[in-house]
Protein backbone atom coordinates (compact mmCIF):
# COMPACT_ATOMS: atom_id res chain seq x y z
CA UNK A 1 0.00 0.00 0.00
CA UNK A 2 1.32 4.05 -0.72
CA UNK A 3 2.60 5.61 1.88
CA UNK A 4 -0.21 8.46 1.15
CA UNK A 5 -2.89 5.51 1.64
CA UNK A 6 -1.54 4.38 4.41
CA UNK A 7 -1.75 8.40 6.25
CA UNK A 8 -5.01 8.80 5.34
CA UNK A 9 -6.43 5.60 6.63
CA UNK A 10 -4.19 5.93 10.30
CA UNK A 11 -4.42 9.45 10.58
CA UNK A 12 -8.33 9.41 9.95
CA UNK A 13 -8.45 6.17 12.67
CA UNK A 14 -6.58 8.37 15.32
CA UNK A 15 -9.06 11.56 15.23
CA UNK A 16 -11.41 10.26 17.45
CA UNK A 17 -8.50 10.59 20.47
CA UNK A 18 -9.24 13.88 22.15
CA UNK A 19 -5.79 14.70 23.03
CA UNK A 20 -5.97 17.08 19.94
CA UNK A 21 -8.52 19.28 19.92
CA UNK A 22 -8.62 20.21 16.59
CA UNK A 23 -8.58 16.73 14.76
CA UNK A 24 -11.03 16.00 12.53
CA UNK A 25 -12.00 19.74 11.99
CA UNK A 26 -12.83 19.59 7.92
CA UNK A 27 -9.37 21.58 6.49
CA UNK A 28 -8.60 23.27 3.26
CA UNK A 29 -5.41 22.68 1.80
CA UNK A 30 -3.49 23.75 -1.33
CA UNK A 31 -2.08 20.95 -2.49
CA UNK A 32 -3.20 21.94 -6.11
CA UNK A 33 -0.86 24.62 -6.08
CA UNK A 34 -2.80 27.59 -5.85
CA UNK A 35 -3.51 29.60 -2.76
CA UNK A 36 -1.50 30.07 0.83
CA UNK A 37 -1.27 28.01 3.61
CA UNK A 38 -3.65 24.91 4.57
CA UNK A 39 -0.44 23.24 5.18
CA UNK A 40 -2.84 20.24 6.58
CA UNK A 41 -2.42 17.04 4.53
CA UNK A 42 -3.64 14.06 6.61
CA UNK A 43 -2.90 13.60 10.44
CA UNK A 44 -2.26 17.09 11.21
CA UNK A 45 -3.50 18.94 14.08
CA UNK A 46 -3.15 20.97 17.52
CA UNK A 47 -1.84 20.71 20.55
CA UNK A 48 -0.54 22.47 23.16
CA UNK A 49 2.91 22.15 24.72
CA UNK A 50 3.44 22.17 28.36
CA UNK A 51 4.34 25.41 28.50
CA UNK A 52 0.83 26.54 26.47
CA UNK A 53 2.18 27.02 23.40
CA UNK A 54 -0.12 25.89 20.39
CA UNK A 55 1.79 23.28 18.30
CA UNK A 56 1.03 21.79 15.13
CA UNK A 57 1.18 17.70 15.26
CA UNK A 58 1.47 14.66 13.05
CA UNK A 59 -1.17 12.67 14.77
CA UNK A 60 -1.25 9.16 13.56
CA UNK A 61 -1.22 5.21 14.17
CA UNK A 62 1.10 2.77 13.74
CA UNK A 63 -1.71 0.80 13.23
CA UNK A 64 -5.62 0.32 13.13
CA UNK A 65 -5.31 -3.25 13.58
CA UNK A 66 -5.63 -4.84 17.14
CA UNK A 67 -6.16 -7.91 19.16
CA UNK A 68 -8.51 -6.39 21.61
CA UNK A 69 -12.21 -5.51 20.93
CA UNK A 70 -13.31 -2.49 22.67
CA UNK A 71 -17.18 -1.63 21.56
CA UNK A 72 -16.47 2.02 21.22
CA UNK A 73 -14.06 1.72 18.90
CA UNK A 74 -13.60 1.82 15.27
CA UNK A 75 -10.31 -0.38 15.18
CA UNK A 76 -11.72 -3.26 17.40
CA UNK A 77 -10.82 -6.98 15.92
CA UNK A 78 -14.65 -7.14 14.92
CA UNK A 79 -14.74 -4.04 13.07
CA UNK A 80 -15.11 -4.18 9.13
CA UNK A 81 -12.79 -0.90 8.82
CA UNK A 82 -9.44 -1.27 6.23
CA UNK A 83 -6.41 -1.93 7.73
CA UNK A 84 -3.28 -0.72 7.50
CA UNK A 85 0.07 -0.45 9.34
CA UNK A 86 3.15 1.83 8.82
CA UNK A 87 6.76 0.46 9.37
CA UNK A 88 8.61 2.73 12.16
CA UNK A 89 10.95 3.76 9.28
CA UNK A 90 7.71 5.39 7.68
CA UNK A 91 7.14 7.32 10.73
CA UNK A 92 10.09 8.83 11.00
CA UNK A 93 10.39 9.77 7.42
CA UNK A 94 6.48 11.29 7.69
CA UNK A 95 7.39 13.00 10.82
CA UNK A 96 11.20 14.19 9.48
CA UNK A 97 9.50 15.46 5.67
CA UNK A 98 6.82 17.32 7.45
CA UNK A 99 9.34 18.64 10.03
CA UNK A 100 11.24 20.33 7.35
CA UNK A 101 8.61 21.39 5.38
CA UNK A 102 7.18 23.17 8.48
CA UNK A 103 3.92 21.52 8.80
CA UNK A 104 4.17 20.51 12.21
CA UNK A 105 6.91 20.51 15.33
CA UNK A 106 5.91 17.13 16.72
CA UNK A 107 4.59 13.67 16.77
CA UNK A 108 1.30 12.24 18.70
CA UNK A 109 1.96 8.19 17.73
CA UNK A 110 -0.79 6.22 19.19
CA UNK A 111 -1.42 2.44 18.06
CA UNK A 112 -3.66 -0.61 17.86
CA UNK A 113 -1.94 -3.37 19.57
CA UNK A 114 -0.45 -6.17 17.33
CA UNK A 115 0.41 -9.16 18.57
CA UNK A 116 0.57 -8.05 22.24
CA UNK A 117 1.30 -4.87 24.31
CA UNK A 118 4.92 -5.22 24.58
CA UNK A 119 5.36 -5.98 20.92
CA UNK A 120 3.52 -2.99 20.27
CA UNK A 121 5.04 -0.87 22.82
CA UNK A 122 8.71 -1.65 21.57
CA UNK A 123 7.77 -0.47 17.99
CA UNK A 124 6.30 2.79 19.49
CA UNK A 125 9.76 3.14 21.28
CA UNK A 126 11.44 2.37 18.11
CA UNK A 127 9.87 5.55 16.45
CA UNK A 128 11.02 7.57 18.99
CA UNK A 129 14.04 6.23 19.84
CA UNK A 130 15.23 6.59 16.46
CA UNK A 131 13.71 10.37 15.39
CA UNK A 132 16.03 10.98 18.80
CA UNK A 133 18.93 9.51 18.54
CA UNK A 134 19.86 8.56 15.03
CA UNK A 135 18.28 12.17 13.49
CA UNK A 136 18.51 13.89 16.64
CA UNK A 137 14.67 15.37 16.54
CA UNK A 138 13.93 17.97 19.04
CA UNK A 139 10.67 18.20 18.27
CA UNK A 140 7.38 17.72 20.33
CA UNK A 141 6.74 13.95 20.79
CA UNK A 142 3.67 12.51 22.99
CA UNK A 143 3.15 8.57 23.23
CA UNK A 144 0.30 6.76 24.00
CA UNK A 145 1.54 4.18 26.01
CA UNK A 146 -0.30 0.70 26.60
CA UNK A 147 -1.16 -0.34 30.40
CA UNK A 148 -0.40 -3.70 29.82
CA UNK A 149 2.78 -3.67 28.39
CA UNK A 150 6.35 -4.12 30.89
CA UNK A 151 7.09 -1.02 32.96
CA UNK A 152 10.28 -0.97 31.50
CA UNK A 153 8.91 -0.43 28.13
CA UNK A 154 6.85 2.47 29.35
CA UNK A 155 10.11 3.81 31.26
CA UNK A 156 11.62 3.80 28.35
CA UNK A 157 8.98 5.36 26.40
CA UNK A 158 8.58 8.15 28.66
CA UNK A 159 12.49 9.00 28.20
CA UNK A 160 12.04 9.74 24.53
CA UNK A 161 8.81 11.80 24.81
CA UNK A 162 7.84 14.66 26.09
CA UNK A 163 4.34 14.00 26.99
CA UNK A 164 2.70 10.32 27.64
CA UNK A 165 -0.29 9.02 28.18
CA UNK A 166 -2.51 6.22 28.72
CA UNK A 167 -6.52 5.86 28.14
CA UNK A 168 -8.68 5.00 30.88
CA UNK A 169 -11.80 5.18 28.40
CA UNK A 170 -14.23 4.68 30.85
CA UNK A 171 -14.73 5.96 34.59
CA UNK A 172 -15.35 2.28 36.47
CA UNK A 173 -14.89 -1.22 35.99
CA UNK A 174 -18.41 -2.17 35.81
CA UNK A 175 -18.36 -0.39 32.33
CA UNK A 176 -15.41 -1.60 31.06
CA UNK A 177 -16.21 -5.27 31.49
CA UNK A 178 -19.21 -4.59 29.58
CA UNK A 179 -17.46 -2.47 26.69
CA UNK A 180 -13.93 -3.11 26.99
CA UNK A 181 -13.43 -6.74 28.61
CA UNK A 182 -9.39 -6.75 27.97
CA UNK A 183 -9.27 -3.84 30.22
CA UNK A 184 -8.54 -3.47 33.45
CA UNK A 185 -8.83 0.04 35.54
CA UNK A 186 -6.17 -1.38 38.44
CA UNK A 187 -4.01 -2.49 35.70
CA UNK A 188 -4.08 1.10 34.35
CA UNK A 189 -4.01 2.97 37.90
CA UNK A 190 -0.91 0.95 38.23
CA UNK A 191 0.95 2.23 35.35
CA UNK A 192 -0.10 5.54 35.30
CA UNK A 193 1.64 4.89 39.39
CA UNK A 194 4.46 4.27 37.69
CA UNK A 195 4.50 6.90 35.70
CA UNK A 196 3.82 9.23 38.25
CA UNK A 197 7.13 7.78 40.01
CA UNK A 198 9.42 8.41 37.27
CA UNK A 199 8.20 11.71 36.28
CA UNK A 200 8.50 12.61 40.24
CA UNK A 201 12.06 10.93 40.35
CA UNK A 202 13.15 12.88 36.96
CA UNK A 203 11.60 16.90 38.12
CA UNK A 204 13.54 16.16 41.43
CA UNK A 205 16.82 15.64 39.37
CA UNK A 206 16.18 18.72 37.44
CA UNK A 207 15.61 20.93 40.78
CA UNK A 208 18.82 19.65 42.04
CA UNK A 209 20.72 20.82 38.47
CA UNK A 210 20.70 17.83 36.28
CA UNK A 211 20.55 19.20 32.95
CA UNK A 212 21.00 15.93 31.29
CA UNK A 213 17.64 14.43 32.25
CA UNK A 214 15.53 13.35 29.20
CA UNK A 215 11.93 12.64 30.78
CA UNK A 216 8.93 13.29 30.06
CA UNK A 217 6.87 16.15 32.15
CA UNK A 218 3.61 15.18 32.48
CA UNK A 219 0.93 12.45 31.49
CA UNK A 220 -2.72 12.66 30.57
CA UNK A 221 -5.49 10.27 29.56
CA UNK A 222 -9.20 10.31 27.80
CA UNK A 223 -12.68 8.91 28.75
CA UNK A 224 -15.18 8.75 26.69
CA UNK A 225 -18.38 10.50 27.45
CA UNK A 226 -21.98 9.05 26.91
CA UNK A 227 -20.79 5.70 25.44
CA UNK A 228 -22.57 3.83 28.70
CA UNK A 229 -24.13 4.56 31.90
CA UNK A 230 -21.62 6.18 34.24
CA UNK A 231 -23.31 9.26 35.59
CA UNK A 232 -21.63 13.05 35.33
CA UNK A 233 -20.71 11.88 39.22
CA UNK A 234 -18.59 9.14 38.59
CA UNK A 235 -16.29 10.80 35.53
CA UNK A 236 -15.63 13.72 38.14
CA UNK A 237 -14.97 11.72 40.83
CA UNK A 238 -12.56 9.38 38.57
CA UNK A 239 -10.88 12.52 38.19
CA UNK A 240 -10.37 13.97 41.36
CA UNK A 241 -9.05 10.64 41.46
CA UNK A 242 -6.62 10.73 38.56
CA UNK A 243 -5.37 14.31 39.39
CA UNK A 244 -4.88 13.72 43.26
CA UNK A 245 -3.02 10.65 42.86
CA UNK A 246 -1.89 10.54 39.90
CA UNK A 247 -0.93 14.11 39.34
CA UNK A 248 -2.72 13.46 35.96
CA UNK A 249 -1.82 17.10 33.67
CA UNK A 250 -5.09 17.05 31.32
CA UNK A 251 -7.96 14.67 31.77
CA UNK A 252 -9.65 14.84 28.28
CA UNK A 253 -13.61 13.82 28.44
CA UNK A 254 -14.28 13.10 24.82
CA UNK A 255 -17.76 13.08 23.91
CA UNK A 256 -18.54 9.56 22.10
CA UNK A 257 -19.39 9.66 18.69
CA UNK A 258 -21.08 6.81 16.65
CA UNK A 259 -19.34 4.77 14.56
CA UNK A 260 -19.96 2.91 11.33
CA UNK A 261 -21.57 -0.67 11.75
CA UNK A 262 -21.47 0.40 15.75
CA UNK A 263 -22.00 -2.71 18.24
CA UNK A 264 -25.31 -2.86 19.79
CA UNK A 265 -24.27 -2.24 23.50
CA UNK A 266 -23.67 1.42 22.20
CA UNK A 267 -26.40 3.86 22.18
CA UNK A 268 -27.71 4.76 18.81
CA UNK A 269 -27.02 8.77 19.71
CA UNK A 270 -23.98 10.79 20.70
CA UNK A 271 -24.67 12.60 23.71
CA UNK A 272 -25.13 16.58 23.79
CA UNK A 273 -21.93 18.00 22.91
CA UNK A 274 -23.02 20.69 25.86
CA UNK A 275 -22.15 17.27 28.31
CA UNK A 276 -18.45 17.19 27.15
CA UNK A 277 -18.23 20.91 28.06
CA UNK A 278 -20.32 20.94 31.43
CA UNK A 279 -17.18 18.18 32.11
CA UNK A 280 -14.58 20.48 31.06
CA UNK A 281 -16.01 23.09 33.51
CA UNK A 282 -16.59 21.21 36.57
CA UNK A 283 -13.25 19.88 35.75
CA UNK A 284 -11.99 23.13 35.70
CA UNK A 285 -13.81 24.25 39.20
CA UNK A 286 -12.32 21.31 40.85
CA UNK A 287 -8.56 22.26 39.79
CA UNK A 288 -8.47 26.08 40.26
CA UNK A 289 -11.50 27.13 41.73
CA UNK A 290 -11.09 24.93 45.15
CA UNK A 291 -14.21 22.63 44.46
CA UNK A 292 -14.83 19.27 45.81
CA UNK A 293 -16.82 16.80 43.45
CA UNK A 294 -18.93 15.99 46.16
CA UNK A 295 -20.05 19.90 46.06
CA UNK A 296 -20.57 20.22 42.27
CA UNK A 297 -22.55 16.88 42.23
CA UNK A 298 -24.17 15.21 44.95
CA UNK A 299 -26.03 11.45 44.86
CA UNK A 300 -29.22 13.05 44.49
CA UNK A 301 -28.26 15.08 41.07
CA UNK A 302 -25.46 12.73 39.76
CA UNK A 303 -25.25 14.80 36.52
CA UNK A 304 -24.51 18.26 35.29
CA UNK A 305 -27.10 20.80 34.50
CA UNK A 306 -27.09 20.89 30.88
CA UNK A 307 -28.51 24.80 31.12
CA UNK A 308 -26.45 25.91 33.51
CA UNK A 309 -22.50 26.20 34.25
CA UNK A 310 -21.42 24.20 37.18
CA UNK A 311 -20.63 27.23 39.36
CA UNK A 312 -23.75 29.09 38.75
CA UNK A 313 -25.86 25.93 39.32
CA UNK A 314 -24.09 25.42 42.68
CA UNK A 315 -24.58 28.71 43.67
CA UNK A 316 -28.05 28.58 42.94
CA UNK A 317 -28.67 25.84 45.23
CA UNK A 318 -26.42 27.83 48.32
CA UNK A 319 -28.17 31.15 47.86
CA UNK A 320 -27.31 30.79 51.43
CA UNK A 321 -23.72 31.90 51.19
CA UNK A 322 -24.77 35.00 49.34
CA UNK A 323 -24.38 37.89 48.63
CA UNK A 324 -20.65 37.85 49.62
CA UNK A 325 -19.14 41.37 50.02
CA UNK A 326 -16.25 42.40 48.00
CA UNK A 327 -14.13 44.37 50.31
CA UNK A 328 -13.90 41.90 52.85
CA UNK A 329 -14.55 38.42 51.52
CA UNK A 330 -11.77 35.80 51.72
CA UNK A 331 -9.94 34.57 47.87
CA UNK A 332 -12.04 31.21 48.25
CA UNK A 333 -14.73 32.64 48.65
CA UNK A 334 -14.75 35.39 45.62
CA UNK A 335 -13.72 32.31 43.31
CA UNK A 336 -17.26 30.69 44.50
CA UNK A 337 -19.20 33.73 43.05
CA UNK A 338 -20.66 32.97 39.65
CA UNK A 339 -18.75 35.44 36.94
CA UNK A 340 -15.77 36.06 38.44
CA UNK A 341 -12.68 34.34 37.48
CA UNK A 342 -9.29 33.31 38.78
CA UNK A 343 -7.35 36.01 37.27
CA UNK A 344 -10.78 38.97 38.35
CA UNK A 345 -10.54 37.60 41.45
CA UNK A 346 -6.80 38.06 41.88
CA UNK A 347 -7.12 41.61 40.31
CA UNK A 348 -9.64 42.24 43.09
CA UNK A 349 -7.70 41.57 45.79
CA UNK A 350 -5.18 43.92 44.35
CA UNK A 351 -7.41 47.00 43.90
CA UNK A 352 -9.34 46.59 46.62
CA UNK A 353 -6.39 47.13 49.38
CA UNK A 354 -6.28 51.06 47.87
CA UNK A 355 -10.35 51.58 47.18
CA UNK A 356 -13.22 50.37 48.08
CA UNK A 357 -14.78 48.88 44.75
CA UNK A 358 -17.66 49.98 42.83
CA UNK A 359 -19.97 47.98 39.58
CA UNK A 360 -18.17 50.39 38.09
CA UNK A 361 -14.69 48.91 38.72
CA UNK A 362 -16.42 45.33 37.74
CA UNK A 363 -16.87 46.67 34.37
CA UNK A 364 -13.36 47.82 33.80
CA UNK A 365 -12.49 44.56 34.84
CA UNK A 366 -14.66 43.40 32.09
CA UNK A 367 -17.05 41.01 34.70
CA UNK A 368 -20.36 40.49 33.37
CA UNK A 369 -22.50 42.75 35.80
CA UNK A 370 -25.64 40.81 34.99
CA UNK A 371 -24.39 37.56 36.05
CA UNK A 372 -22.51 38.97 39.39
CA UNK A 373 -25.20 41.36 40.68
CA UNK A 374 -27.27 38.66 42.20
CA UNK A 375 -24.21 37.67 44.12
CA UNK A 376 -21.91 40.47 45.18
CA UNK A 377 -21.84 43.30 47.27
CA UNK A 378 -19.74 46.62 46.60
CA UNK A 379 -19.40 50.00 47.88
CA UNK A 380 -22.71 51.02 45.87
CA UNK A 381 -24.81 47.66 45.39
CA UNK A 382 -26.43 45.63 47.66
CA UNK A 383 -28.73 43.04 46.28
CA UNK A 384 -31.75 42.15 47.12
CA UNK A 385 -32.96 39.39 49.37
CA UNK A 386 -35.64 39.08 47.59
CA UNK A 387 -34.32 38.26 44.08
CA UNK A 388 -31.69 35.86 46.04
CA UNK A 389 -34.27 33.81 47.42
CA UNK A 390 -36.85 33.73 43.87
CA UNK A 391 -37.75 31.00 41.82
CA UNK A 392 -37.30 33.77 39.21
CA UNK A 393 -33.61 33.47 40.06
CA UNK A 394 -32.78 30.57 38.11
CA UNK A 395 -34.89 32.05 34.98
CA UNK A 396 -32.80 34.70 34.66
CA UNK A 397 -29.85 32.89 33.90
CA UNK A 398 -31.14 30.24 31.12
CA UNK A 399 -30.69 30.92 27.21
CA UNK A 400 -33.20 32.36 25.82
CA UNK A 401 -35.97 30.17 24.20
CA UNK A 402 -36.23 29.84 20.73
CA UNK A 403 -39.07 29.06 18.63
CA UNK A 404 -38.14 26.37 15.86
CA UNK A 405 -39.08 27.16 12.30
CA UNK A 406 -41.94 26.57 10.85
CA UNK A 407 -41.55 23.72 7.70
CA UNK A 408 -43.53 23.16 4.93
CA UNK A 409 -43.49 20.04 3.30
CA UNK A 410 -43.36 22.03 -0.09
CA UNK A 411 -40.09 23.85 0.87
CA UNK A 412 -38.72 20.21 0.77
CA UNK A 413 -38.91 20.00 -3.06
CA UNK A 414 -38.26 23.74 -3.82
S1 LIG B 1 -7.14 -1.35 22.55
FE1 LIG B 1 -7.29 0.70 21.74
S2 LIG B 1 -7.19 0.45 19.52
FE2 LIG B 1 -7.64 -1.56 20.39
S3 LIG B 1 -9.86 -1.73 20.31
FE3 LIG B 1 -9.32 -0.95 22.36
S4 LIG B 1 -9.42 1.28 22.15
FE4 LIG B 1 -9.35 0.43 20.07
Amino acid sequence: MQLDSKLAILADAAKYDASCASSGAVRGNSRDGKGVGSTGGAGICHSYAPDGRCISLLKVLLTNLCIYDCHYCINRRSSNVRRAAFTAAEVVKLTLDFYKRNYIEGLFLSSGIIRNADYTMEMVIDVARTLREVHDFRGYIHLKTIPEASPELIEIAARYADRISINLELPTQKSLDVLAPEKSIVRTQQAMGRIRNKLDEASERRKNGDKKVRHATGQSTQVIVGADASTDADFLARSDDLYGNYKMRRVYYSAFSPIPEPSSLLPMKAPPLIREHRLYQADWLMRFYGFKTGEILTPETPNLDLELDPKLAWALRNRQDFPVDIQTATREVLLRVPGLGVRNVDRILQIRRFTRLRLTDLVRLRVSLAKVQPFLMTADHNPSNLLLDSDALRARYLPKPKQLELFFPSDAVR
